[in-house]
């Protein structure tokens, strides 16, 4: 092992290592979920689960929800279902896997609000306002955007009342520079690259990322190789687009979320069934490369080849996540 190799391990050894954004399959189904252990393995401490998206119901939210925690429950020795900050310090110490959950869009809360704290009591950790299309809170980013509406701003209130972080990846640019106008604490980009770096709907131009800095928010970036480039997965375009960000506004405000989705055929399965949502001209043909949890060494020893300091590192493996959480949630 040569000297900054060792430097990166021992780097996401002392770091509170943080992906924000990984996929499981949708369903009652546990092939996958002991892949899990590939993010343990990979020198990860806390991981989002993705619990629900798009058009997704609120039942089907709750289902998933019901389901990811009981199988989580039942391995107490290797994962920590996460209610607060202290909770992933102690899972750390503990060397067990700490569990959060997303949102995907406001789809499940109708107009209920209260069941912005349900998700929050059952572990849901960041939500997003539109995902791709809009929906009654505001509009999604490869949709007509007609701005955020008057129930997403009271959305916004419930969700600062409650302590769930706002995040606005997959909404449309409209609806998310009158949102970051609006919210008062810091808001998310979970899993957004920029747009300056590959032109497509997801990404998000720069005034977004300055307007997201400004919140004290976080960008994360995500490993989607059609995000990144011409399908291009690597470690060097991940770590290319962290650098544009914290070159612009700071490394205090980048994160990663690397989307990984664990079960590859489902997702090719499904963008190819839905073809109105995952429309071929905006590059959701053909093969997906996806950025790996195990690359979390690699992006670590690349930072360092690059010259960021150690406390920037530590902040961008998961740092800046905690930070957002010591704010954010109550
Ligand atoms: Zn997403």
């Amino acid at each position: 092992m040569n000297d900054r190799k060792r430097d990166a391990a021992r780097l996401l050894d002392e770091a509170v290592v943080w992906d924000n954004h990984l996929c499981m399959p949708l369903r009652a189904d546990d092939r996958f979920l002991p892949e899990l252990e590939r993010c343990r393995a990979s020198g990860l401490d806390v991981v989002s689960l993705n619990v629900g998206f798009g058009g997704m119901d609120w039942v089907e939210h709750v289902k998933m929800l019901t389901y990811f925690r009981a199988w989580l429950a039942r391995r107490p020795d290797r994962y920590v279902m996460v209610r607060t900050v202290d909770d992933i310090r102690a899972a750390k110490t503990a060397g067990k896997l700490a569990v959060t959950f997303d949102v995907e869009g406001m789809v499940p809360i109708e107009d209920d609000l209260n069941r912005i704290q349900l998700f929050y009591d059952l572990g849901v950790r960041w939500m997003l306002i539109a995902y791709n299309e809009t929906n009654k809170i505001g509009g999604g980013c490869q949709d007509d955007d007609p701005g955020l509406s008057d129930l997403g701003r009271q959305t916004i209130d419930e969700m600062a009342r409650v302590g769930m972080p706002l995040c606005l990846s997959h909404t449309g640019y409209r609806t998310a520079r009158e949102a970051l106008e609006y919210a008062k604490g810091p808001v998310l980009f979970s899993h957004s690259n920029p747009l300056a770096l590959k032109d497509h709907p997801r990404n998000i131009p720069d005034d977004l990322i300055d307007g997201c800095a400004r919140t004290g928010g976080v960008i994360g970036i995500n490993g989607i190789g059609k995000f990144l480039g011409e399908n291009d997965a690597s470690t060097a375009a991940i770590v290319r687009h962290v650098d544009y960000v914290a070159a612009r506004v700071g490394a205090a405000h980048v994160g990663l979320s690397l989307d990984y989705c664990f079960d590859q055929e489902e997702l090719a399965e499904f963008i190819k069934a839905n073809p109105d949502k995952f429309p071929p001209h905006l590059g959701y043909g053909g093969s997906f490369a996806m950025a790996a949890p195990e690359q979390y060494p690699e992006i670590a020893e690349a930072l360092l080849r690059l010259g960021y300091d150690e406390r920037d590192i530590k902040g961008i493996l998961g740092g800046n996540w905690l930070r957002i959480a010591e704010q954010v949630w109550r």
